[in-house]
């Protein structure tokens, strides 16, 4: 079976973790972690950087830097991941969902400002699938209603929007370091800033809410989100290499986008004018005179070999919102979100990992090519 992501390790990562056990230096206290926060936020482009767990608690320090009220609300897509919603659910917050774009599958920015109110706080841009989000449009929005921006560039690392990374944008952005990510340490992740203040605070949140001057002494209720310096050391090797993975992503994306092109009732990722994609997983949308949904489809792939996976299933969708203590979260998001629903019925993604072969991506695009036309 090929395997839908698979990574891939250049040069250097044994040879850092090498030194991580030689010095002994394992946990959170060793150097590797300072280096790999220096090292991400440079090449993103923000001041600070604070290395954590993962993608999912970066998020959730972020909302916790920008002191999120219970009641307060956060826009954000509905077609993202669940630690979007987590993240704003855990301090008491409402996440407020926004159907997609059909052409970039990003947050419909057009429907953003109807959501707003007094209580709303933040917008959550979401760089969906290597894709950048409008950040003109957000920020300006974000401008005229004094709102924060968190951005989510977890699946955007190398990207740009306008030739600056996504990720240099947000008064906080988060990135993941999950295998499937153009980096990555096994687990991580990281916020990044330019404000000293979010900075503290990020370093208070992810280390049990520790007040700096005086160990062992709590000023708010924060959990152990620390990465280790194991973690670090593969951050730090897979930084030297980072162009060259980027490169890698954009090119599997423009080789499945010459060997998918022109196949009735298939869409491709979209690159907007705007935008350098980096096509952080190939996703496609079949449409329904296909004859396909993403479910069958799949099943057909594997028939062949191929490994794939179902795009997102939309938050306003997911069924957890049903338990009485977030009757909120779901009354204020009964609406409509037709774009999403159709999407993560109609959408998946193809074996893009950077450890995945050529060969493999040509057999994919043939078995397609064959099954459709
Ligand atoms: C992967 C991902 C996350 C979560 O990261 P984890 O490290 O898996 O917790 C958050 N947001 C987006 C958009 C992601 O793709």
């Amino acid at each position: 079976m090929i395997p839908v992501n698979r990574p891939l390790f250049i040069s250097g990562e044994a040879k850092y973790l090498t030194e991580a056990i030689r010095t002994g230096w394992i946990s959170s206290e060793g150097p590797f972690v300072k280096e790999f926060e220096n090292k991400f936020s440079s090449f993103i482009g923000k001041k600070y950087g604070t290395a954590v767990s993962s993608g999912t608690a970066a998020l959730e320090v972020a909302i916790g830097a920008i002191e999120l009220k219970p009641g307060d609300e956060v826009i954000m897509p509905t077609f993202t991941i669940m630690s979007c919603a987590v993240a704003v659910v855990s301090y008491g917050g409402i996440p407020v969902f926004v159907d997609a774009d059909a052409y970039s599958w990003n947050m419909d920015v057009s429907q953003i400002e109807k959501k707003i109110n007094k209580r709303t706080k933040a917008i959550m841009g979401v760089h969906i699938y290597g894709h950048p989000c409008n950040m003109d449009a957000i920020k300006k929005i974000a401008r005229k209603h004094k709102l924060l921006i968190i951005e989510d560039a977890a699946e955007a690392i190398g990207a740009e929007y306008k030739g600056k990374k996504c990720g240099s944008f947000g008064d906080i952005s988060c990135f993941s370091f999950y295998p499937n990510k153009t980096i990555t340490t096994g687990e991580g992740g990281m916020l990044l800033t330019n404000s000293k203040h979010f900075k503290d605070r990020a370093d208070m949140l992810r280390d049990l809410g520790f007040v700096k001057e005086k160990r062992y002494y709590h000023s708010e209720i924060a959990r152990n989100y620390r990465i280790t310096n194991i973690q670090a050391a593969l951050g730090v090797a897979q930084m030297k290499n980072v162009r060259k993975l980027v490169k890698i992503k954009r090119d599997y994306g423009a080789l499945y986008n010459k060997l998918l092109a022109n196949i009735p009732g298939l869409q491709l990722p979209a690159e907007k004018p705007y935008a350098k994609n980096i096509y952080w997983m190939y996703g496609v949308v079949l449409d329904k005179s296909t004859g396909f949904n993403n479910e069958s489809f799949a099943k057909k792939l594997a028939y062949h070999g191929i490994g794939t996976r179902s795009f997102f299933y939309p938050l306003h969708r997911q069924p957890v919102w049903k338990k009485p203590q977030y009757r909120r979260v779901a009354e204020k998001n009964n609406g409509n979100f037709p774009v999403a629903d159709k999407i993560s019925k109609q959408g998946l993604y193809l074996p893009s990992g950077l450890g995945n072969t050529e060969k493999e991506i040509r057999y994919v695009s043939a078995v397609i090519k064959k099954l459709l036309i």
